[in-house]
């Protein structure tokens, strides 16, 4: 069987519905799952255009910060206009009906069209935590149930359409998983149920060279690693959820990503002997940026030669909840960067009390992936040159060397995509 996982674009009207039902019709012979996912939410979608809009013209990002901060506000307004703060779990319930309603009519589109589908209800198979907006799917329970649910439906030659996104607690209240969760719920699925490949099936031909939306002229990569697209993801290319390869790199199982409007072009494949594969005449695969960045500098004299320092430090991140994303110490001082400022006060509070703490915000990691960056010497100096005049900071090389990560001025990012892009790729 393989797994079919539509993005929202791929799902947004009827024409876009209609191509959907061809490219599963297609398929119908190698056992399709499909997996739907929709925009969070009517707010989330209003959001998410102005971001994309934005994107696109040189000077507008910061505007970006103001529409987030904007939604935010206008959404705690409505819970008040309803009386009371909209709770988390019940923001997930809310959430959720996207991707319940949009598999409705995708599995009813392909039942119009002849084909055999069945809905099948994704919530009692994706058994997840409970933290609402962010929960993590328990992977053993999900593999049980998948096999027990949807295997007998494609034995029995049906077609089921599921949700991605959403899932529920072992007492059946509605969760979600993130942002481009829909990705991972694919993934999930495909692993419990021996997929022979994972589509995912997006706006683009595939993982590019920079997010085209940037640079223009960005190409597709015929092939990735597991590990390449997982750094690419994690640090801004939206086109993947950062956990989808996770589940599949046990069985080797290649995810390939896909464009809904040209289901002709090959597309990415992802899969472990990409890391053979050569990639042109440079030694980087892709670029990506992710913007809305946070760094937290902590100088303490007493690190020098202490040990425990450390530990200390990321139990205040730990209690708090809050994820750290790229890491660089010197001495007496380390440099760390988040994402998620909601939980950040309590944080730099107690980090005060281990040394002097500043921060920086409107930044963003800009990252350099590629696996020809194990062992290619003068690497960095040509990234860094590329990067002048922006200024850099927190400057970070991962253990597998697969990436080259730092961090710059939020309104800085795009220019320095397109510039290294520019070196490593001859066009921008
Ligand atoms: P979906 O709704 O199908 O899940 P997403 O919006 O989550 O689609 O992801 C697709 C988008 O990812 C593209 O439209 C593109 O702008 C963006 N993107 C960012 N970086 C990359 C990249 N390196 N390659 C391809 N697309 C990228
Ligand atoms: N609605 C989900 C989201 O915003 C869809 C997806 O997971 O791709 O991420
Ligand atoms: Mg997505």
């Amino acid at each position: 069987m393989i797994v079919c996982k539509f993005g929202g674009t791929s799902a947004a009207d009827a024409a876009a519905i209609r191509r959907l039902v061809a490219i599963v019709a297609g398929r119908a012979e190698q056992r399709p799952l499909v997996v739907v996912s929709a925009l969070a939410g009517a707010l989330e979608a209003l959001v998410r255009r102005h971001e994309s809009v934005a994107c696109e013209l040189p000077g507008a990002e910061p505007a970006v910060g103001t529409v987030r901060a904007d939604a935010e506000a206008l959404r705690l307004w409505l819970s008040a206009a309803l009386g009371r703060r909209l709770r988390p779990a019940e923001i997930d319930r809310l959430a959720g009906h996207g991707e319940l309603w949009s598999s409705r009519l995708v599995a009813g589109a392909m039942a119009g069209a002849g084909m055999p589908s069945v809905w099948a209800d994704i919530r009692p198979i994706m058994v997840t935590d409970d933290r609402f907006g962010r929960a993590t799917p328990y992977v053993q329970v999900v593999n049980n149930r998948a096999r027990e649910c949807l295997r007998p439906l494609l034995e029995d030659a049906l077609i089921p359409v599921t949700q991605g996104f959403i899932g529920a607690t072992a007492d059946a209240v509605p969760t979600t998983l993130g942002r481009g969760g829909s990705d991972f719920t694919a993934a999930l699925l495909g692993a419990a149920l021996a997929a022979g490949r994972v589509e995912i099936w997006t706006d683009v031909d595939g993982l590019m060279t920079a997010d085209p939306r940037i640079v223009p002229a960005a190409r597709t990569l015929a092939a990735a690693s597991y590990e390449e697209a997982a750094e690419l993801a994690t640090f801004g290319a939206r086109v993947l959820h950062p956990a989808t390869a996770m589940p599949l790199v046990r069985a080797g199982i290649p995810i390939v990503v896909l464009n809904s409007t040209r289901p002709d072009s090959p597309g990415t494949t992802i899969e472990p002997s990409a890391e053979l594969e050569r990639m042109g005449d440079s030694p980087i695969r892709s670029i990506s940026w992710k913007p809305g960045i946070t760094v937290i500098n902590v100088r303490a004299p007493r690190m020098l030669g202490a040990y425990g320092f450390l530990r200390t430090m990321f139990e205040v991140f730990e209690r708090h909840e809050v994820v750290v994303d790229v890491l660089a110490s010197g001495e007496v001082s380390v440099s760390l960067t988040v994402e998620d400022r909601s939980r950040l006060e309590p944080v730099i509070r107690e980090l005060s009390e281990l040394g002097d703490v500043w921060t920086e915000d409107r930044r963003a990691i800009v990252s350099v992936v590629g696996i020809g960056l194990r062992g290619t010497p003068g690497l960095a100096s040509r990234i860094f040159a590329a990067v002048w005049p922006a200024n850099v900071e927190v400057i970070s090389q991962g253990a597998s060397a697969i990436n080259m990560t730092f961090v710059v001025r939020e309104e800085d990012g795009p220019d320095v995509v397109r510039r290294l892009h520019q070196e490593f790729f001859g066009a921008s």
